[in-house]
């Protein structure tokens, strides 16, 4: 039952009608306020006011190269310390190129993210993006996060511009939103050493931004932050979008405890996730987009978040690595008409984009061929292409 009684929160909800950005204390409060539904209704209109009923969603193939890394971030399952531990892998070139050449049916985009791997060359990286863009010149290369980008010009002794620059000339077409984790120097020293920290990862954005890249942002929520530090991190990309208006869209990414050594922290809630795109909503009225990363919280919750501010469920992510290795339960990939379904469930207008938000199709109505989507249990989609069990 809603008690939207609260004279605070009815003076938050003035602001956010008014177009006045929420302050830090604003942002506290709407995660302590107990009516969360009420704080979801809110984030719904601003969503609802930005984009309507529709909610987007892309076809694309994740290639994560290799997950031998360097830092020692204490959520991650995926990386591998050294080449020569048992799990660590590198992919080839060619094996690059054929990923693409054997999953590549249908996609619009590929999303490359890894490791910082210290020995392999500079051109290794740089040959990604050309061998990705040699085998489908027609599909665009989000990679890199900016953790990796501050990598390479530390690693190979580049300064920024020339990193960003000669993988623009690769092909590159986007920047991922990855390794932002949290921001607050507190939390962000007892979670990761050895990769960017947050100034640095903020001015690899700004940089990209400058270059005429639009890039991703994320925060990673649910280990050892406080609210307070969750909604600093918020204000903090809020600053940057107002400098350079280069962020397409925001993804909260839920902590996943397996396989990692904060694995005794519980995984954050529904309602924590919930509560999580609606304060993030709320909080980034300069951001387009909020993104509910389907593979992380679920497809019940990515169904429910379209209620609650989220406008976007990512896409058909065919074989992603580094939250399944930390114990996501959600299928490998879904197929186009998978979800389109979710979204229609969601009682929401299922719109497919290309990665910088053109639009490639609509949904009819027309009926859909498939499976019903069964949230409780891991499936194979309905093509048949893609295995559930990728051994890690
Ligand atoms: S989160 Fe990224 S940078 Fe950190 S250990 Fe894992 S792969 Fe390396």
């Amino acid at each position: 039952m809603s008690t939207r009684t609260d004279p605070r929160f009815d003076e938050i909800a003035s602001k956010v009608r008014g177009g006045t950005p929420l302050t830090l204390a604003d942002g506290v409060f709407l995660y302590r306020y107990p009516d969360l539904l009420a704080v979801g209704s809110l984030a719904n209109e601003v969503r609802e006011r930005l984009n309507g009923n529709k909610t987007y969603f892309n076809v694309n193939l994740h290639v994560n190269p290799t997950n031998v890394c360097v830092a020692d971030c204490k959520f991650c399952s995926f990386a591998r310390l050294r080449p020569g531990d048992p799990q660590a892998y590198t992919m080839t070139l060619p094996q690059i190129r054929a990923k693409l050449k054997e999953r590549g049916d249908g996609i619009t985009e590929v999303h490359v993210v890894g490791g910082l791997h210290d020995e392999v060359p500079w051109s290794y990286y740089l040959d990604t993006i050309r061998e990705l863009k040699a085998e489908r010149p027609d599909v665009h290369i989000k990679a890199y996060t900016a953790a990796e980008m501050h990598f390479f010009a530390e690693h190979y002794k580049m300064p920024m511009t020339q990193v960003l620059t000669e993988l623009i000339d690769a092909g590159l077409g986007s920047m991922p939103g990855g390794g932002a984790e949290i921001f607050a120097e507190r939390a962000r020293r007892k979670l990761c050493t050895g990769k960017a920290d947050a100034e640095q990862w903020l001015d690899v954005h700004r940089q990209a931004h400058r270059l005429g890249l639009r890039t991703n942002c994320t925060m990673l929520y649910g280990t050892v932050e406080t609210l307070e530090e969750r909604v600093d991190h918020m204000l903090r990309l809020r600053a940057l979008q107002e400098e350079t208006g280069g962020f397409q869209t925001f993804i909260p990414l839920a902590f996943h405890p397996e396989g990692n050594s904060l694995g005794k922290l519980p995984a954050p809630t529904g309602v924590d996730n919930l509560r999580t795109y609606a304060v993030s909503r709320l909080m980034l009225h300069n951001f387009g987009h909020i993104k509910a990363y389907w593979i992380m919280i679920g497809l019940a919750t990515a169904q429910v978040s379209q209620s609650f501010g989220a406008d976007d469920v990512d896409g058909t992510v065919q074989e992603e690595k580094i939250y399944h290795m930390a114990g996501a339960g959600t299928p490998q990939a879904l197929s186009r008409s998978e979800l389109v379904r979710l979204i229609r469930e969601a009682g929401r207008h299922a719109v497919e984009r290309d990665t910088l938000y053109g639009v490639r199709w609509e949904d009819d109505g027309a009926p859909l061929p498939g499976i019903r989507i069964d949230a409780s249990v891991p499936y194979s989609n309905n093509n048949g292409r893609i295995s559930l069990s990728v051994a890690h």
